[in-house]
């Protein structure tokens, strides 16, 4: 199938935020020898909640934030807009962590929410902030476990609140569709406008006196005391360095043994606000199947629907080609899903698609460090999951500069052991082998029949070899 629009960027969450900003001008470039007590690479969430938390704990240093593009042009402009923090996730959590470590990173990001909503109030900013929770539908028989297993996972640890089952007639009264069999809805969820969200961000930094520079890619980090950062017109030398690139960070060597990039891809409908009323779908929630390649699905204010596949294809060597910004499978993927899984839009338009990187890790949790014998810290392993979660990031990755042993820097997602990966390239052949047996049989279910033998065989692969990667 041919997508009806072909993916391109940028995103219509960043478009729409620059023109609401009067479309600024770019940070200058930085040109020739600077200096900062901090230095960050990367001007998405990780990267400016890391700024903004230096520059409130530790008001003396100089903070300096290096951006390839423009802040927003990776994956935090581009996102579902999905926010929350690891409640949804708690079943897969309990067997990697450990109940005690589980709960304790569950109840962490309780605090997200209310940490982005404080935030944007006491700026004055409208981020579209919606805390309507997140709802998980079952949409065919073999997705019914994965809400089975949510529900069970909060009732053992005795917080069946935040992960209440939904009859089939309960979805159908949040939201008309032929094919949800029944679902789950976590209060601990919210929607944002991603691209609101990140400039506001920005602004944020700015006036916190942060010194930014856009288009301003590092070539090359020089580690040492102090470090040395290199860009095509200029170097920044710097005590600490927080590298914060996301999917960047998946080729470069502390991190890439337990990191992969798969693309995600969303597609966006014109306004149809008459449409989502017929559905009943005016309570604002944030949806996932139960797919492991899932759909998710949000409504905006303006009423259209963003529709997104997290099926894109797996990167290699941690290059960021072509594969994720242009893939027009994943897009036709993620049509397919709206016209599937939501039959009474079938009058909405796609207007636009786009995609970007996903980090991956191995067992599908962020992880944040600093490189043995140096000033290096670095973050990454979102895995389509950072929009929440990069909350927690920054003030984990400013700790980690400011040297302090803190509530932050004993999360799990700083100390925990990250699995590794296969090398390449039997990472992106084994991946994508299991990738491709996963979509082979989650279609078939779909469709009500049994997956092939072979697919099934691939499918299982990842847990014959005892890795979370893929594990379905
Ligand atoms: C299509 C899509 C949908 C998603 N939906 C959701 C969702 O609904 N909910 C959710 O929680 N997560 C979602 N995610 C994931 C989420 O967007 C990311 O986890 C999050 O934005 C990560 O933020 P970040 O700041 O770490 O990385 P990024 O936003 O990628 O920022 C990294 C920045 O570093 C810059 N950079 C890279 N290399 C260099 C260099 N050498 N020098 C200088 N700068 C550099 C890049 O230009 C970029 O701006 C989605 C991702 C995609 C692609």
């Amino acid at each position: 199938m041919n997508p009806s629009v072909e993916p391109a960027l940028p995103s219509w969450w960043l478009e729409h935020a620059l023109e609401a900003e009067g479309h600024p001008a770019p940070a200058a470039a930085l040109e020739g020898d600077a200096s900062a007590d901090v230095a960050i690479v990367g001007g998405g969430y990780t990267g400016l909640w890391t700024a903004l938390a230096l520059r409130e704990r530790a008001p003396e240093l100089r903070v300096a934030l290096l951006e390839a593009e423009i802040c927003g042009h990776g994956p935090s402009g581009r996102n579902g807009g999905f926010v929350h923090g690891y409640w949804a996730s708690l079943a897969s959590l309990l067997p990697l962590l450990g109940e005690e470590e589980a709960l304790r990173l569950a109840r962490a990001g309780e605090a997200i929410v209310p940490g982005i909503r404080a935030w944007a109030q006491e700026r004055g900013e409208d981020v579209w902030l919606r805390e309507r929770g997140m709802l998980m539908v079952s949409a065919a028989p073999a997705q019914d476990a994965a809400l089975e297993r949510a529900i069970a996972a909060a009732e053992a640890v005795g917080r069946p609140d935040q992960a209440r089952p939904l009859t089939r007639e309960e979805v159908a009264a949040r939201v008309a569709s032929p094919v949800f069999r029944g679902g789950v809805f976590f209060p601990d969820g919210a929607t944002v406008h991603p691209g609101l969200l990140v400039r506001a961000l920005r602004r944020a930094a700015l006036e916190a006196g942060v010194t930014l520079h856009e288009r301003t890619p590092v070539t090359r980090l020089r580690e040492g005391s102090p470090s040395v950062l290199e860009t095509p017109r200029g170097t920044l030398r710097a005590r600490e360095v927080v590298l914060a690139t996301n999917a960047g960070l998946t080729g470069w060597r502390p991190a890439a043994r337990h990191l992969t990039n798969f693309g995600s891809y969303v597609v966006l409908t014109e306004p149809v606000p008459e449409l989502l009323a017929e559905i009943g779908w005016t309570g604002g929630e944030a949806i996932v199947d139960g797919r492991m390649f899932l759909h998710y699905f949000r409504a905006t204010e303006d009423g259209r629907v963003l529709m997104g596949s997290g099926s894109g294809p797996i990167g290699f060597g941690g290059r960021l080609d072509a594969r994720f910004s242009r893939d027009r499978a994943t897009v036709a993927r993620a049509e397919a899903g709206l016209r599937r899984l939501l039959p009474g839009l079938d009058g909405a338009r796609v207007e636009r698609a786009w995609g970007g990187p996903i980090d991956v890790s191995a067992d599908h949790l962020p992880f944040f460090r600093t490189k043995p014998g140096t000033r290096v810290h670095y973050g990454a392993g979102y895995s389509g999951h950072g929009v929440g979660p990069s909350w927690l990031g920054g003030r984990i990755l400013a700790s980690l500069a400011l040297g302090a042993d803190d509530e932050w820097t004993r999360l799990p997602l700083a100390t925990r052991r990250v699995p590794r990966l296969p090398g390449e390239p039997l990472r992106r052949l084994g991946g994508g082998l299991v990738r491709a047996s996963i979509m082979a049989c989650e279609e078939a279910e779909e469709r009500g029949r049994r997956p092939p033998l072979a697919a099934r065989a691939g499918a299982a692969l990842p847990r014959l070899l005892g890795m979370e990667l893929g594990t379905r």
